[in-house]
């Protein structure tokens, strides 16, 4: 594989750019190579600046549902540029999209739109302390929800790849508000509300981790937060960034029947632009700035063109449910041909998967939490990652992360996967 013009773009940009690039992971550092520039992308596929072209199961971290470069969505943000960029002043479409993201998430009474999930999230938490007038919050070991102080605790997604899920810069009296429990362990979030009888304002999760590769929840685990929330005055956040319009079509919280307090968009939401969103009950939200004290604000927040973007989006995906059918169909013919890969050769693997989002680890224990996730064999990960990078099937660097599949992967985009998978695998193996 030729990558010589992204090789050179690497050595300039590490001159100017920490680690050569804007997002951690993108930097390829834990599967031991220069990352890839990329050029273009339609569709399923992603082309290089060196003109190699791959099969994308990334999908620029979540949001490319309908792949990339949709010719709706690219019309839509066309046509509202014309119009101008920015107004920092109230549009229609922002109103438009509130009442659309209440229709299809009816736990959300009231939205507030933002530019990042990180944000999203932030905001999320201020909005909890403000609320209930307590401070701490419950997050999960290996949950990654941005990177706002109060979350780089035990974090996942590059924080975890990168072995600092405790970072830096973060002060002590910031982190000690934030408290970790087990994913998929009701006992140690009781045992948390016990040792901190009414201080905790809430607890955010990921209702299908994505962030240290995909795990699903229990069955039992979410209801039994919801419970844990009521019973202490908690109020009960879920992240729905990457798993809102993704799993189902409002979320994890319709997937498993859930209510929350709070809600957390982001990815899906803008279409490909940058949006994150945090909504909830009526008497929640009114807490935020201008009808309450809590105070939150944005100069680009609700932009035109990421509000035309999102909304197209959305609007595709709820008259066309049969997108929700299809990506269950191909991600599950997808799953079960690397099952039979791994069964006819013997290779020590475990796939997790929910609806459109999965995971193969390299481990032989079922991956439940942060402990059974961390013993994955990364170095197996990253001569993987390499076989298939240099097969045209584009994957995260890190095993810590979900694939997602899109409504425009086709059959024969599968089988080649298939088909570099079972060659990658052999090969990592020495079979
Ligand atoms: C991606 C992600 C975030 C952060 O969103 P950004 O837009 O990257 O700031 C937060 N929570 C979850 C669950 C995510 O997957």
């Amino acid at each position: 594989m030729n990558t010589k013009i992204s090789d050179s773009l690497f050595q300039r940009a590490q001159q100017r750019i920490p680690g050569g690039v804007n997002s951690p992971v993108r930097a390829f550092k834990s599967v031991g190579r220069n990352p890839v520039f990329i050029k273009k992308a339609q569709g399923a596929k992603l082309w290089d600046v060196d003109g190699n072209e791959y099969i994308d199961y990334v999908g620029s971290w979540g949001p490319m549902i309908l792949g990339h470069a949709h010719p709706a969505i690219l019309d839509a943000i066309s046509k509202a540029a014309v119009d101008g960029t920015s107004f920092g002043a109230a549009t229609d479409r922002e109103v438009e999209m509130a009442e659309l993201i209440c229709t299809i998430m009816p736990s959300i009474q009231m939205v507030r739109m933002v530019n990042s999930g990180t944000e999203a999230t932030m905001s999320a938490i201020r909005l909890a302390r403000a609320y209930t007038g307590k401070e701490k919050i419950i997050k999960f070991e290996g949950c990654y929800h941005g990177h706002a102080d109060s979350f780089l605790i035990k974090a996942g997604s590059g924080a975890m790849t990168l072995g600092v899920p405790d970072s830096p810069g973060v002060p002590a009296s910031i982190a000690g508000a934030t408290l970790t429990a087990r994913f998929n362990d009701l006992s140690s979030v009781e045992k948390l509300f016990a040792e901190f009888p009414g201080q905790v304002a809430g607890i955010i999760v990921e209702p299908v981790v994505g962030n240290m590769g995909c795990i699903p929840p229990h069955k039992g685990f979410l209801e039994g937060l919801r419970k844990l929330c009521t019973l202490h005055n908690a109020l009960f956040v879920i992240d729905e960034v990457m798993t809102g319009f993704r799993v189902a079509l409002g979320g994890a919280q319709q997937l498993y029947g859930v209510t929350p307090d709070i809600t957390t968009l982001g990815k899906i939401i803008g279409g490909g632009l940058p949006v994150g969103a945090y909504g909830g009950k009526k008497e929640i939200m009114q807490m935020v700035a201008p009808n309450g004290p809590m105070y939150q604000a944005g100069t680009l927040s609700g932009n035109p063109l990421a509000m035309e973007a999102g909304l197209t989006m959305l609007t595709m995906l709820k008259h066309d449910p049969s997108i929700y059918t299809m990506l269950e169909t191909r991600s599950a013919g997808l799953e079960s041909g690397i099952a039979d890969i791994a069964q006819r050769f013997q290779l020590p693997l475990k796939q997790n998967r929910v609806g459109s989002m999965f995971t193969l680890f390299f481990t032989t224990e079922t991956v439940k939490d942060y402990d059974t996730a961390k013993t994955s064999d990364t170095k197996l990960f990253g001569k993987y990652f390499n076989e298939m990078l240099n097969r045209g099937i584009y994957l995260a660097p890190s095993q810590f992360e979900a694939a997602f599949m899109s409504a425009v992967h086709t059959e024969c985009d599968i089988d080649k996967t298939l088909t570099a998978a079972e060659e990658s695998l052999k090969r990592v193996f020495g079979k």
